[in-house]
Parts: C-alpha cells; structure tokens; sequence
C-alpha cells in the first residue's frame, strides 16, 4: 500500500513537470511566456490554462490547456491531494 500511493505521488508529480515544460513552448498575445494556471476550486478541480503571466494587463491572453475534467478524474484527484497532504504531513 505505501509502494502503490509513492507510484501514484510520483506519477501526479511527474504529470506537472510535463505540464510546466509544455508552457515553456507557448507566447501570450504581448509575447511573454504564459504561465499555467490551475482551477482548485470544486467546479473547475483540475482544469488547466494557460494564461498572460502580467496580471491585470490588457494582453486577455488565455489558452486550455486541458478540457475540464469529468467527474471520474475530479474523484482521482482528490485522492491524489489527500495522498500529497499526507506526505506533507510526514515530511515537516
Ligand atoms: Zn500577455
């Protein structure tokens, strides 16, 4: 069991190094690299966007990185951050 959710912390760390490296590839409309943001909140847990990473300039700049997710994945994901928050916990 702690094998299993270290392969299921290391999977979900792995997926946002790929998605950091993925926006390093991607220009917003005043030409700086955007920046990926991602919904936490219960009705957009885990949509993915970039977005201008100036705040509040008028550049408007925002790309989906993902589709929202379906209610499936959104169970997943939060087993994934009680798995990480446990980890948390042992670590500090
Ligand atoms: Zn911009």
């Amino acid at each position: 069991m702690e094998n299993q959710q270290r392969k299921v912390f290391f999977f979900f760390v792995s997926h946002l190094l790929l998605l950091l490296r993925a926006s390093k590839m991607v220009l917003c409309f005043c030409g700086n690299v955007v920046v990926v943001r991602t919904s936490w909140t219960s009705q957009n847990l885990g949509c993915c966007f970039y977005s201008c990473p100036k705040m509040g300039s008028k550049c408007g700049f925002l790309g989906w990185l993902e589709p929202p997710m379906c209610q499936r994945s959104i169970v997943i994901i939060l087993g994934l951050l009680r798995t990480i928050n446990s980890y948390e916990v042992e670590v500090g």
